[in-house]
């Protein structure tokens, strides 16, 4: 299957739909899950189009492995979490609904369980509120 350029990263990353946003570099941009499973879950994608890990170019894996780091350090950190799940899915039968490849990046804690995958839509105030915690600890 082929990349569709209609998907919603896509749009976000072309500025057609609004983020809140994490982080951005030359190749790599992070952002907020709309349904986040965990306080301070983001979502990091390449600039490079790809659907997902199969058919990504290796030098865009790299960009963004390396901004995952960043962020989940951040996040970590921002949310006082000890633990931090890094979770990545491809193709519908793996559980993948957005076809442009992304990093869900989601701080732990022990005893708090994880919200469900596809869940309820989070208030913009409080995304907005997590994306500057996670800026912060980025130092950005
Ligand atoms: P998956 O493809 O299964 O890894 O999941 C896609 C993720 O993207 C889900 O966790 C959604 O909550 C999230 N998502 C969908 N639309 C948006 C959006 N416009 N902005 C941020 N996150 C989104």
């Amino acid at each position: 299957m082929s990349y569709d350029t209609s998907n919603i990263f896509a749009k976000i990353l072309r500025g057609e739909i609004p983020c809140h946003k994490v982080y951005e570099d030359e190749h790599t941009l992070a952002f907020m899950d709309v349904m986040p499973q965990a306080d301070g879950h983001a979502l990091v994608i390449p600039k490079m189009p790809s659907r997902n890990l199969l058919d990504a170019d290796p030098r865009a894996l790299g960009a963004m492995m390396a901004t995952v780091q960043k962020v989940a350090a951040a996040a970590k950190q921002a949310f006082g979490a000890e633990g931090v799940l890094i979770q990545q899915f491809n193709e519908a039968a793996a559980g993948q609904t957005v076809f442009h490849l992304h990093v869900h990046v989601m701080p732990r804690k022990t005893g708090v369980p994880l919200r469900p995958h596809t869940g309820a839509m989070a208030d913009h105030a409080v995304l907005a509120e997590h994306a500057a915690k996670i800026r912060a600890a980025l130092g950005a």
